[in-house]
């Protein structure tokens, strides 16, 4: 073990990370587009985006000169009663990017507190109009974040149960999961819809707002629902008056084929929640952007209607710049037309790979594949899932199965070359998992 490694387990503690019997963890010291590199000189192809947060591939030039001299021109200042160049133009182009009005942008830090303030900002919204809305609907599968109010949004994931004494209520509904060549689609999307009309016709008048991963639910399992459905929610929503809120967090910045999946599904949402693909994966900032509409509800003569919420760093001008380096990049490089190509070649393997025995539930929606193991347990942790780990990583692949899902995130730089390979590895291992 490296003197690197030994100070790392002495002190520092891991997220999702069982410290007693994990494996040491690698020591990444560069990467360069879809490549990491560790400290004895292994490479790795991260087909997870780094946590679904890289577009360009790591140490893009161009976000790291954008990064460099904002710091040396402002690092930070407070955002409140001061403003800066590179927020107002980060808010200027993403209402510009985003449909319909959504037009009111708020900085946050992370998924997480973006869905933090998406949820307040439903629940203050009734409340200024003198409505007492208080409830919140979620569905099956979701998830939001690790921050007490996301993991209340998530709660129907079942990834918090240690936490449920600190969450507070939401009602879910089950989510019509669906698949290539799922014969029952139209079928479950009903029945959900039936569901939802009911709710609402009881509950509709006290509902503040529902809160979707739009097209893909990610650490549910990367789940996904058709386009149409997102749209027949969106108008039976309508009808009561309640708020809808897509979490992009995930979804956001071409993971679905378009700029967001609220482009590829057609639907303008209330709220908007954006972060991990925003500054191109560099750095930690998130928007949560609001219709018009909501944001006039909080507006007044006294203070008791804004919005009370924010953040030390809110708006950091450095994240910002390595946002708005980000977009440029997406213009420069043309980004978004390299995406059907990545789709192709993952519907195209994963038609091949369907039929397999151990496989179940193949999908595809843009940039996202996912299918799940045939095995005997299935869930975040069942055991097929920590097996492919180790064995991914020393054939040079980052890939992190959820449980027995197994799927690929990559950066959009990733070459049709490098995706078959992957694609060729994980046919190799589907023929001989119970050596694993
Ligand atoms: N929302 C979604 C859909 C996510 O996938 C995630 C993280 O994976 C979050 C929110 C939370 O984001 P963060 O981990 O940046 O707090």
């Amino acid at each position: 073990m490296s003197d690197h490694i030994k100070t790392d387990r002495r002190h520092i503690w891991h997220p999702f990370t069982q410290e007693q019997t994990a494996p040491d963890p690698i020591e990444i010291v560069s990467g360069s587009g879809v490549k990491l590199f560790d400290a004895d000189g292994h490479e790795y192809l991260d087909m997870i985006s780094s946590w679904w947060v890289n577009i360009h591939g790591h140490a893009h030039p161009e976000i790291g000169k954008a990064i460099a001299e904002q710091a040396a021109t402002l690092e930070q200042v407070i955002f409140a009663g001061f403003t800066h160049p590179q927020a107002i133009n980060l808010s200027a182009s993403i209402t510009k990017l985003l449909p319909g009005d959504l037009n009111r942008v708020f900085f946050s830090d992370d998924g997480s507190t973006a869905v933090e303030v998406a949820l307040k900002v439903a629940l203050q919204y009734w409340q200024n109009l003198g409505q007492k809305r208080e409830r919140f609907l979620t569905f099956e599968g979701g998830y939001h974040g690790d921050t007490v109010g996301a993991m209340s949004a998530g709660s129907a994931s079942g990834f918090f149960d240690t936490f449920k004494h600190m969450l507070f209520k939401v009602d879910s509904l089950p989510y019509p999961q669906t698949w290539i060549d799922d014969e029952q689609v139209e079928e479950k999307e009903r029945a959900v819809l039936k569901q939802l009309d009911a709710y609402l016709q009881q509950h509709g008048h006290v509902t503040a707002a529902l809160i979707v991963e739009p097209l893909i639910q990610g650490a549910g399992g990367m789940r996904m629902c058709r386009p149409g459905f997102l749209r027949q929610l969106k108008q039976h929503l309508s009808s009561y008056g309640v708020i809808l809120i897509f979490d992009e967090v995930m979804t956001g910045f071409g993971r679905t084929g378009k700029m967001f999946a609220a482009n590829t599904a057609n639907v303008t949402p209330d709220i908007i929640c954006l972060s991990k693909g925003l500054s191109g994966g560099t750095l930690p900032i998130s928007l949560t952007v609001c219709s018009d509409y909501i944001y006039e509800a909080f507006l007044a003569e006294s203070f008791g209607k804004a919005l009370s919420h924010g953040h030390s760093f809110t708006a950091n001008p450095i994240c910002c710049a390595a946002s708005n380096a980000s977009l440029r990049v997406f213009e420069q490089e043309q980004t978004l037309e390299r995406l059907p190509q990545i789709e192709a070649v993952h519907f195209e393997r994963m038609r091949r790979i369907q039929p397999h025995p151990r496989v179940n539930h193949a999908r595809v929606c843009g940039t996202i594949a996912a299918l799940d193991i045939v095995s005997e347990q299935s869930g975040y942790q069942a055991a097929i899932g920590q097996k492919l780990k180790p064995y991914f990583q020393q054939r040079g692949l980052l890939l992190r199965p959820l449980g027995n899902v197994l799927y690929l995130l990559p950066p959009y730089c990733v070459s049709d070359e490098q995706l078959h390979y992957v694609y060729d590895e994980i046919e190799l291992v589907l023929d001989h998992l119970d050596e694993l």
